[in-house]
C-alpha cells in the first residue's frame, strides 16, 4: 500500500532539527529506534491524532499514559478553560490543590501528598525525602526501570551484583551514581544479597510498581510484597513508582491489584501522567510520619514555583473524577480485544511474540520467551518491531516508536478505532516477519 504523504511533517522536522537537538523535546519522539519522520500532530480528539498533513491515526501512545479518557474530553477541556479564565498561576495555595490531593488519598495507600510538576521531580523528591528521613544514603533500583532523568537513577549496573553502579549517560558524575545499586528485576536472590551486604546503608528501594519502561514486565506474584517486607526488615523505605501505572491499571494503580489484595503498603509512592490529565502535574506521597520530614514541617527541602498549578490541578481533578469503574471496564475490554488481535496476527504470520500486561497496559515483545527482566526484554527483535511499527503507521495506527514501551488505550477507544487497529494488524505482522 502507498503510505499517506507527510510533506508538512517532513518540513517541520527539518525546521525542528535546525533549532532543537534531534528535532524533539523528548528523545523517544524522534523515531530514532524505528527510523523515519515523526508525525507532527496538529490536533487530537478521542482516540484519534490528526497530523499537520491531515492524516488520522488511532493513538496507542496516549501521550505516554496520561490520556486515560482520550484527547480533548469535553469536561476536561471545560475544567481547563474555566481554570485559565481565573488566572494561570498564583504562587499561593488554592482549593483545587487540596481537592486533588484528597482525591489521590481517597484512591491510594498514601496519607499525605505533595504536588510537583513532573514524574522526574516526584521520584527525585521521594528519594531525597527517603534519604533525609532514614539518615542513610544508598538507593536500590532495578535495571530497565525508568524513574525520570534524575542523575542518581540514570545508572547502569556495576560489575558485580552488589557493587555500586556507573553513570548511565555522559553528564552524570560518577559520584551521583556511586550510591545507587542496580539489580535485575524480579530477582529475589539479588535483592537479598544487596540487603545482606548493604542493608544498614540503604535509604530506599525504588521500583516501578509494574515496569512499563522496558515494555511491560509485570512483577512476579508476591514480588512487590517481598520488596516491601525486605525494606521493612532492614529499616529502608519502599518507594513504589506509580507515575505510569497510577490511576491507569486500576482506580488506584498497580497497588490496587497487588498491595490492596495482599495487605501491604509502600512507604512512599510517586504519581504523574493520568493525575495531570495531560497537563504538567505529578505528586509524591506516603506515610504521614515520613512526609512530616518534608519542609516546611520538617528539615528536608523541596519546592516548586508551578507546583500545584491551578490549570494542571483542574485537568487532573476532572480526569480522576471521570475515571469511574466503567472507564476501567472499558479499558480492559479494549485491551483484551487488541491483545487477541495482535496475538492472532503474529501467530498467522509465524512471528514469535510474547504479549505482557498489567491491567490495560500491555506490550508486545518479538521474542519467544516470557520476559521477566531487562536482559529478557533486550532480546526482542528491534528491527522487526520497526517494520511492524511503520506498517501500522501507514495503516493509520500510531504505536509507540520503540519496541520497549507500553501501549496505552483510553476510554475513548471506540469500535471504529479498535477495528482500524484490528484491520491493520495482519499486514503489519507480515511486515515484521519479512
Ligand atoms: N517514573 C515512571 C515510571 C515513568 O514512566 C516516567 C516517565 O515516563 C517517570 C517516572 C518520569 O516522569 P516525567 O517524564 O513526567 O518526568
Amino acid at each position: 500500500m502507498t503510505p499517506a504523504p507527510t510533506p508538512c511533517s517532513e518540513e517541520l522536522f527539518d525546521r525542528a532539527r535546525a533549532v532543537t537537538p534531534g528535532g524533539v523535546n523528548s528523545p523517544v519522539r524522534a523515531f530514532n529506534a524505528v527510523g523515519g519522520t515523526p508525525r507532527f500532530i496538529a490536533s487530537a480528539r478521542g482516540p484519534w491524532l490528526t497530523d499537520v498533513d491531515g492524516n488520522e491515526y488511532v493513538d496507542l501512545i496516549c501521550s505516554w499514559g496520561p490520556m486515560l479518557l482520550g484527547h480533548a474530553h469535553p469536561e476536561v477541556v471545560a475544567a481547563v478553560q474555566a481554570a485559565v479564565a481565573r488566572g494561570t498561576s498564583y504562587g499561593t495555595p488554592t482549593e483545587g490543590e487540596v481537592t486533588l490531593v484528597e482525591e489521590i488519598i481517597g484512591r491510594t495507600p498514601v496519607e499525605k501528598v505533595r504536588l510537583v510538576s513532573s514524574g522526574t521531580e516526584a521520584t527525585m523528591s521521594a528519594i531525597r525525602l527517603a534519604r533525609g528521613f532514614t539518615g542513610r544514603d544508598v538507593v536500590v533500583k532495578f535495571a530497565g526501570c525508568y524513574h525520570g532523568h534524575l542523575d542518581a537513577l540514570l545508572a547502569s549496573a556495576g560489575s558485580g551484583l552488589t557493587t555500586f553502579s556507573i553513570p548511565g549517560t555522559p553528564g552524570v558524575p560518577a559520584s551521583s551514581t556511586a550510591l545507587t545499586l542496580v539489580l535485575p528485576y524480579n530477582d529475589r536472590a539479588a535483592v537479598e544479597a544487596a540487603f545482606a551486604e548493604h542493608g544498614d546503608r540503604i535509604a530506599c528501594l525504588i521500583t516501578e510498581a509494574a515496569p512499563g519502561n522496558m515494555g511491560v514486565v509485570p512483577p512476579e506474584p508476591g514480588f512487590n510484597a517481598f520488596l516491601a517486607e525486605t525494606c521493612r526488615r532492614h529499616g529502608a523505605l519502599f518507594v513504589s513508582d506509580e507515575v505510569m501505572t497510577g490511576f491507569r491499571v486500576s482506580r488506584s494503580g498497580q497497588w490496587g491489584t497487588d498491595g490492596a489484595v495482599e495487605g501491604w503498603r509502600p512507604d512512599l509512592v510517586t504519581f504523574g501522567k493520568v493525575m495531570g490529565g495531560g497537563l504538567p502535574a505529578a505528586a509524591f506521597g506516603g506515610r504521614a510520619d515520613v512526609m512530616a520530614a518534608l519542609a516546611p514541617d520538617g528539615p528536608v527541602y523541596q519546592a516548586g514555583t508551578l507546583s500545584g498549578n491551578p490549570i494542571a490541578t483542574a485537568a487532573g481533578l476532572a480526569t480522576l473524577r471521570l475515571a469511574t469503574p466503567d472507564v476501567y471496564d472499558h479499558l480492559a475490554a479494549v485491551a483484551d480485544t487488541l491483545r487477541a488481535g495482535v496475538a492472532d496476527a503474529f501467530t498467522a504470520a509465524g512471528v514469535p511474540h510474547v504479549i505482557q500486561s498489567t491491567g490495560s497496559m500491555f506490550s508486545v515483545f518479538l521474542t519467544d520467551e516470557p520476559v521477566r527482566d531487562f536482559a529478557g526484554a533486550s532480546r526482542t527483535d528491534v528491527a522487526a518491531y520497526g517494520a511492524f511499527f511503520h506498517a501500522m503507521l501507514d495503516r493509520g495506527v500510531h504505536l509507540p516508536p520503540s519496541a520497549f514501551e507500553a501501549w496505552f488505550v483510553s476510554a475513548a477507544h471506540d469500535d471504529r478505532a479498535v477495528q482500524t487497529v484490528l484491520d491493520a494488524l495482519p499486514a503489519a505482522a507480515e511486515a515484521a516477519g519479512s
